[in-house]
């Protein structure tokens, strides 16, 4: 089975791993627009590197993207329609807009193939490790086709409706997700100035009400300063701009991810676009010393 792997980057980079080591080798075809990107991952992983979308997805049965933004999957998608056959299966794991996913989708169907928006959860090391979670919009058959590869490299799988729905189910878990974080930063940095043992504060609370995943998996490195690696500021950025967007188009308010968006904006300004986005403590910290100016 010919699948086409497009976009290299931190995550695509271990997807195609996956997929490369899986038992069933399929044949695997991938392209990245960083000139010798695609040769090194061959080098290391097998597989053939192509010179372009167009000849990275001709004859693929699935061909898979991870990729930054709306501004791409526009770009690869107006190279790949005319040159993929009828049947293939699209699977699209960048975080974009639902809008943009719904246009790429009905092109595909226009071409008598399919598109799953399918954006994930579980940062780098989830693609890593295979354990990551594929929200995935788009139709049901499609879909069925579609999990046993997403399995290769997804602990959970899961359709949660039409074309888009993937990308909405993405921007809940950021809505939930980023005020919380932000308290995680605000709790421990009063526990730290209140002269308590920060980590047994965290090991009494993971046990109670104001546990989350965050807490479990961040609480370490913000204390310690840390955020060289994982999930960046910019990203976390461009996830916020998106699900304000949509919001926006509803008439909805969402005041604390509206804030939290602009705490982000402040970490950016520190120099930190690059770090892990759990450096909003780091904005904490410098803020309420009074080592910079509150807004
Ligand atoms: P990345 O920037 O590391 O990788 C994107 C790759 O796409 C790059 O290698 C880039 O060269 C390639 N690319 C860009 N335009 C291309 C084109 N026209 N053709 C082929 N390749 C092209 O980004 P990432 O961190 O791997 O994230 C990818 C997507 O996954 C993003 O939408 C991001 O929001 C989402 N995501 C990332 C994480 C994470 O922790 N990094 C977690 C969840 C979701």
């Amino acid at each position: 089975m010919r699948i086409a792997v497009l976009g290299l980057g931190r995550m695509g980079w271990h997807i195609a791993a996956h997929l490369a080591g899986h038992d069933e080798a399929h044949d695997l075809l991938v392209f990245d627009v960083i000139e010798g990107h695609a040769p090194r991952w061959v080098a290391e992983h097998g597989g053939g590197a192509a010179d372009s979308v167009a000849a990275a997805v001709a004859e693929a049965e699935f061909v898979i993207t991870s990729l930054p933004a709306d501004r791409e999957l526009q770009v690869v998608a107006d190279e790949l329609l005319p040159a993929i056959s009828a049947g293939t299966i699209w699977i699209d794991h960048s975080t974009t807009s639902a809008r943009i996913a719904r246009e790429v989708g009905d092109r595909m169907s226009a071409a008598e193939a399919h598109f799953l928006d399918a954006p994930v959860s579980g940062g780098v090391d989830g693609a890593r490790n295979g354990s990551l979670t594929v929200m995935a919009g788009g139709d049901d058959e499609a879909f069925a086709r579609a999990v046993p590869v997403m399995e290769v490299y997804a602990a959970r799988v899961r359709l949660m409706g039409g074309a888009g729905a993937g990308q909405l189910t993405k921007m809940t878990n950021q809505i939930c997700v980023v005020g919380l974080c932000q308290a995680l930063a605000e709790g421990l940095d009063f526990a730290s100035r209140a002269g308590l043992d920060v980590e047994h504060v965290v090991e009494a609370m993971l046990q109670g009400s104001s546990t989350s995943w965050q807490m479990a998996n961040r609480a370490d490195k913000m204390s310690a300063g840390d955020y060289d690696f994982g999930f960046s500021t910019t990203l976390m950025r461009k996830d916020i701009g998106l699900v304000l967007e949509e919001a926006s188009a509803m008439s909805i308010s969402l005041p604390v991810t509206a804030l939290v968006g602009q705490f982000l904006a402040d970490v950016d300004a520190m120099g930190g676009a690059g770090w892990d986005w759990c450096s909003l403590m780091e904005r904490q910290r410098r803020f309420a010393s009074g080592e910079a100016d509150e807004r």
